[in-house]
C-alpha cells in the first residue's frame, strides 16, 4: 500500500502538510515530528500537527539532511511548539551553523515559490527561511527513548548528503529514510539522489535493505506498507544500476560533457515522465551534482580515462 496524502499512516504515524514535502509526526505521549520540510509550509504543517494532537507540544524534530527543503519550517515549528528540540548529525549541525549554507538555502527557498504554486499553496506571505540551532547531535548506533517504552534509532546513511541520517522505531518497525534511498516519480521508477558520493548512496541503501521494518517513509511523495515496502529497495536499487549505466553510457560517448549528458538523462529520466514532479530547475541542479559524482568515479576507478570535457 502507498500512502500519499496527508493522514495517518499506521498506528500512531501521521502524514502532514503536502506529500511533495511531508513531514511525518508520531503521536505518542511525547509527540515527535520527522523532518521539517519546507519554510513556507509551516504553517500548513503546523495545522496538520494540531489537528492530531490537539494542544499537546511537540517534543524532538528528527532531521534527516541539510537541505532547505527538509528543515525549511524549523522555525516557525519551534515558535509554534516551544518544546520542540532539535535532532540531527554533527556534520548537519555545522552546516546549519555557517552563513554561506542559510543564504544558500534562503535563496533555494524563494526560488520554490514556483513549486507553491504548483502544488496549490497559496502564498498570502512569504515565509523566510531562518537560521537556527541544532539541539542534539546522534550518531550512528545511538537512540534516544521516547515514551512507553518507543525509542528512536539513528543509521547514517551517506550518499545523497554527507550529513544523511535514517530513524527507525522499533517498536512498530518504521523506518524513515528521507532521501537516502532515491524517490519514486509517477511511473514508479525510483530517481537516484547520490548528490555527493555514489558508492556510499549504494551502500546506504543496501544497509537500509537490511532493516526489519513494516513501514517505509520517503523524503517526498510518499509512505509505503506492506508489499510495496518490502519491494521498494530491490528497485530502488536496480533503477540506480540503471541511472549510473545510462550517465556512465552518456559520458563516455560524449566525452565527459556534461551538459550533453545531462540533455541526454533528461530525455530519458525526466521529459516523458507525467506530472506530478520535481520542478524542472530542482531537478536539473539536482542532476548536474549527480552527473559530476558519476563522472569523477569514473576517473577515480579507471585512471586512464580522461575525458576531453
Ligand atoms: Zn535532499
Amino acid at each position: 500500500m502507498i500512502v500519499n496524502r496527508p493522514g495517518k499512516i499506521f498506528d500512531d504515524l501521521y502524514m502532514v502538510g503536502h506529500p511533495a514535502m511531508p513531514v511525518y509526526l508520531l503521536d505518542c505521549e511525547k509527540p515527535v515530528i520527522f523532518d521539517a520540510g519546507l519554510a513556507f509550509l509551516g504553517n500548513l504543517y503546523t495545522d496538520g500537527i494540531r489537528e492530531i494532537i490537539g494542544g499537546r507540544d511537540l517534543h524532538y524534530c528528527f532531521l534527516s539532511h541539510s537541505h532547505f527543503d527538509h528543515c525549511g519550517a524549523v522555525s516557525v515549528l519551534k515558535q509554534n511548539f516551544p518544546g520542540l528540540k532539535l535532532v540531527a548529525s554533527e556534520k548537519a549541525k555545522n552546516v546549519f551553523g555557517r552563513p554561506n549554507a542559510i543564504e544558500l538555502m534562503q535563496n533555494l527557498t524563494r526560488a520554490a515559490e514556483q513549486l507553491a504554486s504548483h502544488i496549490g499553496i497559496e502564498l498570502a506571505e512569504f515565509e523566510r527561511f531562518e537560521p537556527f540551532e541544532v539541539d542534539l547531535t546522534l550518531k550512528d548506533g545511538e537512540s534516544i527513548k521516547l515514551s512507553r517504552g518507543i525509542t528512536v534509532e539513528v543509521l547514517e546513511t551517506p550518499g545523497h548528503t554527507r550529513d544523511s541520517l535514517s530513524y527507525f522505531i522499533p517498536r512498530n518497525k518504521v523506518l524513515l529514510c528521507s532521501e537516502a534511498a532515491g524517490i519514486p516519480d509517477a511511473t514508479g521508477y525510483v530517481v537516484s539522489e547520490a548528490l555527493v558520493n555514489f558508492d556510499q548512496y549504494y551502500e546506504s541503501m543496501m544497509r537500509l535493505s537490511k532493516v526489519e521494518y513494516d513501514v517505509l517513509c520517503l523524503g517526498h511523495r510518499q509512505a509505503l506498507l506492506g508489499q510495496d515496502a518490502q519491494n521498494y529497495f530491490q528497485k530502488s536499487m536496480a533503477d540506480c544500476r540503471q541511472f549510473l549505466n545510462l550517465v556512465e553510457s552518456a559520458l563516455k560517448e560524449y566525452d565527459g560533457d556534461c551538459q550533453k549528458v545531462i540533455t541526454r538523462v533528461k530525455a530519458v529520466e525526466y521529459d516523458p515522465v507525467p506530472e506530478p514532479k520535481q520542478i524542472e530547475p530542482a531537478y536539473l541542479l539536482n542532476l548536474e551534482a549527480k552527473v559530476q559524482v558519476i563522472k569523477k568515479r569514473l576517473q577515480n576507478r579507471f585512471g586512464n580515462i580522461e575525458f576531453v570535457n
